[in-house]
């Protein structure tokens, strides 16, 4: 099939100004995401060993979904890249990016497309396929096309970009002895093989199978035991995973729990899955807010009211150690309780009955009671404002919940679990986080804890165009600063020449700055806004703990 009069591609320099060395930190950014400088040799290596080990049809299937994994995260930066570029120049962002990356050369053949009809077919001239080269080495020659990775590229670009599955193949292959790899593309439904061409794109077929059997294993196991499910709370952190640790242990008994920990890091979370865990599960979980009743209402709130206690009170009602029997009372924000209800409350934990206000008889209650509070309740008794008696009847069982800072690896899998939380609930798909944003993530300081995160998420998934990777600016007011050096036309490395620097001077100028005393500045910053956490303070100005202690040192010396 021969051209129609195709254009030629664009200048690919603004794909080329996405690129960004960072080798100070051992890191490479294509945009947004984090990418590698790979030996052909090493990687080639690693393909022939899938070979060996898994074969043939795995192998193919596996590094298509890898590639197709890397189509669908260049799509995201098509059409930011070009926004005012034609939609074939937006699309040829992918052949260009596919050989920015060194993967293969592309020539157009044939593309048409219809955005509207999501009618396409497309026909595209491979040459110097990083796999043919491999391959032949390892193999020999061929009789079926193996540009597997590439393949999965195509496809997974074509997809995402046009928003419906379009999937590729090899209608001729270099290692089969051709001049050059020829690729057809065409919307899934447009194959007559199009069930088994999709079938390389999922889960294999006994990775499904496992899966299948670890489900039923787990629904055997459920019926066994008493539920394990750690529902919302999400780590693998060893901070994490010490509170959890303690909180099962606590479950199984009777024992009450005092929860502690800043503001935003899931107190009633871990209080239900403590609940949930429990013998107590099929009972009530009720839970009150100390903080947020008045103090005049609290009391009625939790041990109820006669008719006529009060103004107001209507109606006889149960309070929640009433409604609470046999299950669990978690009381948060403890710390707030007023002088009287504290008195009443340690009353209802030694006796185990509750009286009404306004009522002459008591009641017997069977209640588990977890206590949250983000104040030192030790330096809360020392002032006077909680009852000493109290709070050793309520700090039996402690458990420190830890900040978000300090259990950093769990970021990203409590945002993927967000994301997917997010996109459900407004009913819309992005492509997932970039690696940029995941990386701003980590560096932060996050004084609002898991909250704070949930609320970043779901304000990057309102505001990410559908389809595309949520970014540190669709998460953060302000990104923080890329790496400094691009790549030219001929592959050389350039440094500076970007205009935040440029903005930066012009500042430093503008307001008489040292470059010492904008140091001093940005280190003082970072350690005031990670609240004093000098390895995150370390982390989001990209320095070593030591390195930041030796600074600081310094500036307390001058
Ligand atoms: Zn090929």
């Amino acid at each position: 099939m021969t051209t129609d009069n195709l254009p030629p591609f664009p200048s690919d320099a603004d794909l080329r100004r996405l690129v960004h060395f960072s080798a100070s930190d051992g890191r490479i950014w294509l945009a947004g995401h984090r990418m590698l400088l790979l030996h052909l040799g090493g990687l080639g290596s690693l393909r022939k060993e899938l070979i060996q080990t898994i074969g043939f049809e795995q192998t193919r299937r596996v590094l298509k979904r890898a590639g197709y994994a890397s189509g669908l995260r260049d799509a995201a930066l098509a059409r930011q890249v070009r926004p005012n570029g034609s939609p074939f120049e937006q699309f040829t962002v992918g052949p260009q990016l596919h050989m920015l990356e060194g993967a293969v050369q592309v020539t157009p053949e044939h593309c048409e497309f219809d955005l509207e009809k999501g009618s396409y077919h497309g026909l595209f001239r491979w040459d110097h396929s990083w796999e043919v080269e491999v391959h032949l080495r390892d193999f020999g020659p061929q009789t079926e096309a193996v540009c597997w990775m590439l393949i999965g590229y195509a496809s997974g670009f074509t997809t995402a970009f046009f928003g419906q599955q379009i999937l590729y193949k090899e209608v001729q292959c270099a290692a089969c002895g051709h001049e050059h790899c020829l690729i057809e593309g065409r919307p899934l439904k447009d194959w007559p093989d199009a069930a088994q061409m999709q079938e390389d794109y999922e889960a294999d077929s006994l990775l499904v199978r496992i899966e299948d059997l670890q489900a039923d294993l787990d629904s055997l196991r459920d019926s066994l035991q008493p539920c394990d499910d750690l529902g919302d709370l999400i780590g693998r952190s060893k901070a994490f995973e010490k509170s959890i640790g303690l909180l099962r242990k606590a479950a199984a008994t009777q024992v009450t729990v005092l929860l502690t920990g800043e503001t935003g890091v899931g107190k009633e979370r871990f209080a239900r899955t403590l609940h949930a865990m429990s013998p107590r599960a099929a009972k009530p979980f009720i839970a009150i807010n100390c903080a947020a009743l008045p103090h005049d209402l609290i009391e009625s709130e939790l041990f109820g009211a006669e008719k006529g206690a009060y103004t107001g009170a209507g109606a006889a009602r149960p309070g929640r150690f009433e409604r609470a029997d046999g299950g669990t009372l978690f009381l948060d924000e403890l710390g707030e309780l007023p002088p009287a209800a504290q008195a009443k409350l340690l009353r209802v934990l030694q006796t185990g009955e509750v009286e009404r206000l306004g009522g002459t008889t008591t009641r017997k209650v069977d209640v588990r009671v977890v206590a949250a509070t983000n104040v030192d309740l030790q330096a809360a008794v020392e002032a006077g404002r909680f009852r000493r008696d109290l709070m050793y009847r309520l700090n039996v069982y402690p458990i420190a919940i830890p900040s978000l800072r300090e259990r950093v690896e769990d970021i990203e899998p409590l945002a993927n679990h967000m994301l997917q939380h997010f996109m459900a609930l407004h009913n819309k798909r992005v492509a997932g986080i970039a690696d940029r944003a995941l990386d701003a993530m980590r560096s932060y300081a996050w004084p609002g804890n898991v909250r704070e995160l949930e609320n970043l998420i779901e304000r990057g998934v309102i505001i990410t165009p559908p389809g595309q990777m949520v970014d540190v600016e669709d998460l953060f007011a302000v990104a923080p600063p890329t790496p400094q050096v691009t790549v030219g036309a001929s592959g050389e490395l350039k440094r500076g020449q970007s205009e935040d620097l440029s903005t930066l001077y012009e500042e430093l100028q503008k307001r008489g700055l040292s470059l010492d005393a904008l140091e001093d500045g940005l280190i003082q910053q970072a350690v005031e806004r990670a609240g004093g956490n000098l390895s995150a303070a370390a982390r989001a100005l990209g320095l070593t703990r030591p390195q930041l202690s030796y600074r600081l040192q310094r500036i307390r010396e001058r």
